[in-house]
């Protein structure tokens, strides 16, 4: 079981406002945890928040690395206990999903955090926390180079398939987000969703797409 607030948050990142919470959201395979982990290197204060899966451990991942690996017996009781903000079944027949009260936390107390969903994750996500949520979608520079990505990162030819089966269902969303930024060559992506975040982590309020439609 995922303990109550997993994430070490420091109090001299607190922020003297509610915390804010960037969603990243785009195909599997587009880059969203490699432009992440470049970016979050470089910039103090904003935190990872790992999302909890029952999908299996690709070589090079680890435990919160990118996500908390737990079984379907422990995702389903956290789902009973109302530990998730949202979670989603995606691709085969995995379990993804939210923390909500490392989300509530932070908001509250005012410290930043960013962490990667599916769009219809983030629709709910953006329900619940409307006005403290920026959300980002990451598009590929083509098919053929998303394609590539999938191969390169996993052999798995129908794992590979399924992740490509869901890319129209991403893609179709793309409008409904605050920013969209195509993932072409990494470091320049990487500065420009750093100065994205650093835009808005430095106001007081933020004015994202949904809240400029209401
Ligand atoms: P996601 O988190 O969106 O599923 P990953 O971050 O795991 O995607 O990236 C998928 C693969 O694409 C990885 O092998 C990664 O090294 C590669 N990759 C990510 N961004 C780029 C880029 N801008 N150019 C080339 N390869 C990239
Ligand atoms: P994978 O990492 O297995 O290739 O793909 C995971 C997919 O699930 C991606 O589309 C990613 O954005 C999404 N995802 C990751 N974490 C969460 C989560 O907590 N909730 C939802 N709804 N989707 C998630």
């Amino acid at each position: 079981m995922v303990p109550d607030i997993f994430i070490p948050f420091r109090p001299e990142d607190r922020q003297d406002r509610p915390g804010y919470f960037f969603i990243l959201s785009g195909p599997s395979g587009v880059g969203k945890n490699t432009l992440l982990s470049i970016v979050l290197q470089g910039m103090s204060g904003v935190y990872y928040m790992p999302s909890a899966t029952t999908r299996s451990m690709r070589a090079g991942e680890s435990q919160l690395n990118p996500y908390v690996f737990m079984s379907t017996n422990e995702f389903e009781q956290m789902i009973e206990h109302g530990q998730f903000l949202e979670w989603k079944k995606i691709h085969t027949n995995d379990y993804y999903g939210t923390h909500l009260p490392s989300i509530q936390f932070a908001i509250e107390k005012g410290f930043d955090i960013i962490t990667d969903m599916d769009v219809l994750g983030c629709e709910d996500a953006v329900v619940a926390f409307s006005d403290h949520i920026c959300t980002i979608f990451i598009t590929p520079p083509s098919m053929d180079e998303l394609s590539q990505r999938l191969h390169g990162r996993d052999s798995d030819v129908k794992s590979i398939q399924t992740r490509l089966d869901r890319v129209e269902l991403e893609m179709k969303h793309q409008d409904q987000y605050d920013f969209v930024l195509v993932n072409d060559d990494l470091e320049e992506s990487a500065r420009r969703l750093r100065k994205i975040i650093e835009e808005v982590r430095s106001s007081k309020e933020f004015k994202g797409k949904r809240q400029m439609m209401r």
